[in-house]
């Protein structure tokens, strides 16, 4: 599945429409095996239709928590839709980049590059049990980019390190899920054998059932 640009005019439409849609009572999964993938997995094709489970700053709030992205220690006070927007632009951004390393295009690496700027976070030595010393990394809260800042990482290391043959989409054509095939035989084809892998043997069985009538 192409998408196109968070900023170009048509997505923001298609957006305003479909998105409106909220599927208040639908659950971010997290199937993808590796977070970056689950975050362009918050845009799911429901019933044929685009439907983004993101629709206000608490659900990005909550999906980073199921994440175990919130990693700041102050207290957060950002408000409105701030962080929706800019959880929204970094999800589509690294979309923009996950589909350019697929196709072998060359990467618009910037924006990213800009949220990792942005995102404040500063390595501190910490003291931990029995004086043992670590070194752990301080994120701040002040800002949505901030707030965004291990998130931002995660998409960096998935274009970074990982195996970009295993990246891939779901092979059923009306699902737009992307997971990171880690199982031994490398041969995942569904974001979920539950779902797409299920609906997928149905069909097939009842082709066979009809060949053989
Ligand atoms: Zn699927």
């Amino acid at each position: 599945m192409i998408f196109i640009g968070y900023n170009d005019e048509r997505f923001v439409s298609e957006i305003n429409i479909t998105m409106q849609k909220a599927m208040s009572n639908a659950v971010p999964r997290f199937l993808a095996d590796h977070t970056a993938l689950d975050l362009l997995n918050t845009v799911e094709i429901i019933d044929g239709k685009q439907c983004d489970l993101w629709q206000t700053s608490d659900d990005v709030k909550l999906w980073l928590s199921k994440a175990g992205l919130l990693l700041h220690t102050g207290k957060m006070d950002i408000q409105g839709d701030s962080l929706l927007n800019e959880a929204r632009t970094l999800r589509e951004t690294v979309r923009e980049l996950v589909e350019s390393k697929k196709n072998g295009q060359s990467l618009p690496i910037g924006k990213l590059n800009d949220y990792l700027a942005q995102s404040g976070s500063y390595p501190a030595l910490k003291v931990g049990e029995e004086g043992i010393l670590s070194i752990a990394r301080i994120y701040q809260p002040e800002t949505a980019k901030q707030l965004l800042g291990p998130l931002a990482e995660q998409a960096a290391d998935l274009l970074a390190y990982a195996d970009f043959s295993l990246v891939r989409e779901c092979e059923n054509h009306e699902c737009c899920l992307w997971f990171y095939d880690k199982t031994k035989s490398h041969r995942r084809r569904w974001c979920s054998m539950a779902v797409c892998g299920n609906r997928h043997k149905v069909a097939k069985f009842r082709q066979n059932q009809k060949d053989a009538d």
